[in-house]
């Protein structure tokens, strides 16, 4: 049964991430889009926003060559500020021990919106186990289409961990209960604060797995 794991917000944050996303597509498109720009943006994945952005920008789809171009710009950005002696991202270590525990009894998998490299330099970052797969934000897809590429051919139940009402929602379209970490996704949900223990979140799932 995969437990799926969104990054940002849920297991860590690197705080200047959109700056970054934005100094990337400027070297790439010879301007960056303005913070308004991106705050028009509805979806909730790289794909989607740079496919948005770039709509706005040009009036065309963005290709999966210009995918591939932002996700190596955007990867550089991020090596160079979280660099030895530059930024470093905040770890929530509870949650993160939680999510070693769990990934020693069940299937757990990351589940992102970050293109599939930066998914990739972020789980190292915050020094997730390789061994967890990590799928990342892929062309076509939105974030119900990533958790249910994530549990394709999986029996269930299934579950959905995230910090944004985004990720709430995505859960909800992919049929598979949701858990909450920190206070920007309100609800009725089981909801976990991002300094809580491993053993909360251990806990919290387990009885969330077992039903009413
Ligand atoms: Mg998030």
């Amino acid at each position: 049964m995969p437990l799926c794991f969104d990054l940002d917000g849920t297991l860590g944050h690197f705080s200047s991430g959109f700056v970054l996303l934005r100094e990337a597509l400027g070297g790439l498109w010879g301007g960056a889009p303005t913070a308004e720009e991106l705050g028009r943006c509805g979806g909730s994945t790289d794909w989607e926003i740079v496919d948005e952005l770039h709509r706005m920008r040009f009036g065309l789809p963005l290709t999966e060559a210009g995918y591939a171009d932002y996700e190596r710009a955007c990867v550089a950005r991020f090596q160079a500020a979280f660099a030895p002696g530059g930024l470093a991202p905040a770890a929530y270590a509870g949650i993160l021990a939680g999510l070693h525990r769990l990934a020693a009894r069940h299937r757990v998998w990351l589940v992102s919106g970050n293109a599939p490299a930066l998914l990739a330099f972020k789980a190292e970052a915050l020094g997730i186990d390789p061994a967890i797969p990590r799928l990342g934000s892929l062309p076509g897809h939105d974030r119900a289409g990533l958790i249910r590429r994530a549990l394709e051919g999986c029996p269930g139940p299934h579950l959905y961990v995230g910090d944004r009402p985004h990720d709430l929602a995505a859960a909800r379209v992919a049929g598979v209960p949701f858990l909450g970490i920190g206070g920007a996704v309100p609800g009725d949900h089981p909801l976990l604060d991002a300094a809580a223990e491993a053993d909360h979140l251990v806990q919290a799932v387990e009885a969330l797995l077992s039903g009413p």
